[in-house]
């Protein structure tokens, strides 16, 4: 990896006058981005348009070198950039673009992490059920050096307890990176819910929803991006991986919260319990579609310490953390409302949590 301490250090006043030139009418430019073949990374170019596109659907089809992403060989290297939604770019403001697109082979078939293809289908198929996400996001920052940020360089900080919701420059570290991608994702039109820091120090989470559908993953997508974007102006690394420090600190989640309308309605509880009956029948399943490295990863998170479910097992329960599916307790008194699953790894693909999600629970399959 390149050193992460040069990009933050590069003067932003000088940039600023750049920024500030005035570009020719009605041109303005567009950040293709999409997922690599790590299903992880996120990739993005730019284009100019001359015109102000309204809809993805405006924005031509565009291509890249699927050799230099893990995704296809050097012989034949041309993959298919599919605009598929659009948000404004809050990095270059005005009328400019942030266009997430899907990505196709050669012979347009999707590339094997391209997760929104049968998760589009699946969400169609779905539609009358209004099924409703918000995925909490977790994630870490580190220093250049790869140590957390703000830990001590030779050692480690005091146990766990003071940090989650903390305030207080011993407590929390990071927050500016925090604060500027909340303000960045509200401006883009990401529908950001929350944040808060997290348990371990440096650990931090953002929630994004609640969001119909394909659009969970569409706005969870560019709110990762927003964030790789922001922590590099910054010079901080972001890390997804769900247990960054082995021990005894938190690893980081991607709890996904759901609902269908019957699930919202009246009585839904009985809708969440059967919905969670169906999904219990599909542990393995689920598991294998909660991280990019079908639970490799996610196993070391895990393990039925901090606030987690053991891997091999399914368990549910009201209130409780240490459970794969939590009741929220509001909803178990309030008898409807949604139910927490908190397998899915922080650096999942939300296109597959939320397909086999609405494929065990609501389609039955
Ligand atoms: P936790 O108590 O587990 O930390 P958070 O407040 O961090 O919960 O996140 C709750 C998430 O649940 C938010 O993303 C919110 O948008 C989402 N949410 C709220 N109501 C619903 C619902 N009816 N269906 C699906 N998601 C919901
Ligand atoms: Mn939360
Ligand atoms: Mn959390
Ligand atoms: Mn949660």
């Amino acid at each position: 990896m390149a050193n992460p301490e040069y990009s933050g250090k590069l003067d932003k006043s000088v940039l600023n006058h750049y920024l500030s030139l005035e570009s020719p009418e009605g041109h303005v430019q567009c950040e293709y981005i999409w997922v690599d073949g790590t299903g992880q990374g996120i990739r993005s170019k730019c284009k100019t348009m001359d015109f102000v596109p309204k809809k993805a659907e405006e924005c031509p089809v565009w291509n890249y070198d699927g050799s230099s992403t893990y995704q296809a060989e050097g012989s034949n290297s041309d993959m298919y950039l599919h605009p598929v939604a659009l948000f404004r770019d809050p990095f270059r403001r005005g009328e400019h673009k942030l266009v997430l697109c899907e990505v196709y082979k050669y012979n347009k078939e999707p590339a094997e992490t391209n997760k929104r293809h049968s998760c589009k289908k699946v969400m169609d198929e779905a539609k009358s059920s209004i099924p409703w996400f918000g995925i909490e996001q977790e994630y870490t920052l580190l220093s250049p050096d790869g140590h957390p940020f703000g830990w001590p360089k030779n050692g480690f900080p005091g146990p766990q307890g003071p940090y989650y919701c903390g305030v207080g420059a011993n407590r929390v570290y990071g927050r500016d990176i925090v604060e500027a991608h909340y303000r960045a994702c509200l401006y883009a039109g990401v529908k950001i819910a929350g944040c808060n820091a997290e348990v371990m120090p440096a650990q931090w989470e953002f929630q994004v929803g609640p969001c119909e559908g394909i659009d969970m993953g569409d706005h969870l997508w560019i709110g990762r991006y927003i964030l790789e974007r922001v922590a590099e102006d910054f010079g901080v690394v972001v890390t997804m991986d769900p247990k960054p420090m082995p021990g005894d600190w938190n690893g980081a989640g991607a709890h996904c919260n759901f609902s269908t309308l019957k699930m919202r309605q009246k009585g839904g509880i009985k809708e969440i319990e059967d919905a969670i009956d169906r999904m219990s029948n599909h542990h393995t399943r689920h598991i294998q579609a909660y991280d990019p490295k079908q639970g490799e990863d996610n196993k070391r998170r895990l393990t039925g310490l901090h606030e987690t479910s053991s891997i091999e097992d399914f368990s549910a329960g009201v209130a409780n953390r240490g459970a794969s599916i939590r009741i929220p307790r509001q909803v178990a008194a309030e008898g409807c409302g949604y139910l927490e699953d908190r397998r899915p790894s922080s650096n999942c693909d939300p296109y597959a949590v939320t397909e086999i999600i609405v494929c065990t629970a609501v389609l039955n399959k």
